[in-house]
């Protein structure tokens, strides 16, 4: 039953910032009776530990020559569990090879690449929701596999593509990320994330009950709801899926200015869908196959006339309305 760990991590995996804002892993597998097949080594220590006081430096993560093939066990569907035979260990396709990075104390890195290169598998590697096959995650110098996923998880703010929102009030949606913070903390958090606002102008204010069936947000409110929640917790690491949905240019102005006040002075790894996100990006890391094909910033890479700028021009130089860009792109 070990296996079902596979399909169980999947689902976490959709809106992992939630779910360890909710609960402890441990929890979930101690009410399903289960082993995980990730947990905390024997002796395993606090990430970050006792020094915290003054709230830690932002750390380096670091991809040194990462290998890594999903478990087997996660081509089962739940249906078949039941005629899982204990041991069976079918050859997993590797589906990152070599990947050697340094995302540098408060930098951004951010990961570009086509569909099912692997962009997404890397940052699950942060959080630890798999263990490399081969080589090592460091986040600070620490391999993520010799600390406690409490405490490796309480360090790292994770925002996937479609913010989730409980059908709850944005009080209690905030506090998922951090238990105790008061409503002063909130608003500021909202305020920061520049959706303060809208907040003041509903009458309920933070007792407005949002979600599927409360008050309909839109998908760059929601956006913003879910940077809040991010401020709120106070991550020394942000990894970040950028939604793809299309935003109106308002609405995207706000969210952009959000993110720079969520990212600044954290160690962040972004899989990158706006041009403005890869143009202040530290490093660009271009993923295909599984490998880092190219990587620099925005400008070198423009110039090499390679995948970025095969993939800018297809996918992010519609987003710029500046000529000179195109016209960069188009001579390299
Ligand atoms: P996209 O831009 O479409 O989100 P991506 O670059 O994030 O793609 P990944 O989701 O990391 O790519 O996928 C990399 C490879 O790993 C793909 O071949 C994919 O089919 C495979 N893969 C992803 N998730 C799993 C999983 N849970 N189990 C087995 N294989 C997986």
């Amino acid at each position: 039953l070990t296996r079902m760990y596979g399909p169980l991590t999947a689902l976490s995996n959709v809106h992992v910032d939630v779910m360890t804002a909710l609960v402890s892993f441990d929890r979930v597998f101690e009410v399903l009776d289960l082993k995980p097949l990730i947990r905390d080594r024997e002796g395993a220590r606090s990430l970050g530990g006792p020094q915290a006081g003054d709230g830690p430096a932002a750390p380096a993560i670091e991809f040194d020559h990462v290998r890594f093939a999903y478990p087997a066990s996660e081509e089962v569907s739940l249906a078949s569990l039941e005629s899982i035979a204990r041991t069976d260990t079918a050859p997993a396709r590797e589906v990152l090879h070599d990947v050697d990075f340094t995302a540098a104390p408060g930098r951004l890195v951010a990961l570009v690449g086509p569909s099912g290169a692997g962009k997404s598998t890397i940052t699950h590697l942060v959080s630890r929701l798999y263990d490399v096959s081969g080589g090592a995650v460091r986040i600070g110098g620490t391999d993520v596999r010799d600390v406690t996923l409490d405490s490796l998880r309480a360090e790292i703010g994770v925002v996937s593509q479609d913010a989730h929102l409980f059908h709850d009030t944005i009080r209690e949606n905030m506090r998922y990320a951090r238990p105790d913070a008061t409503d002063a903390e909130i608003l500021q958090a909202l305020e920061s994330a520049q959706v303060g606002g809208l907040v003041a102008s509903m009458a309920e204010g933070l007792d407005t009950v949002v979600g599927d069936r409360g008050y309909r947000l839109s998908g760059g409110e929601k956006q913003r709801l879910a940077i809040a929640r991010l401020l709120l917790k106070a991550p020394s690491v942000v990894v970040l899926d950028e939604a793809t949905a299309h935003l109106d240019s308002e609405s995207e102005a706000a969210v952009q200015r959000a993110l720079r006040t969520a990212l600044a002075g954290r160690t962040s790894l972004v899989i990158a869908h706006r041009l403005s996100t890869i143009r202040e990006a530290d490093q660009i890391l271009v993923i295909e196959d599984g490998r880092i094909a190219e990587r620099g910033r925005h400008e070198e890479l423009l110039l090499r006339g390679g995948l970025y700028a095969e993939l800018y021009r297809t996918q992010f130089a519609r987003q710029d309305g500046d000529a000179e860009e195109e016209g960069a792109a188009e001579g390299a």
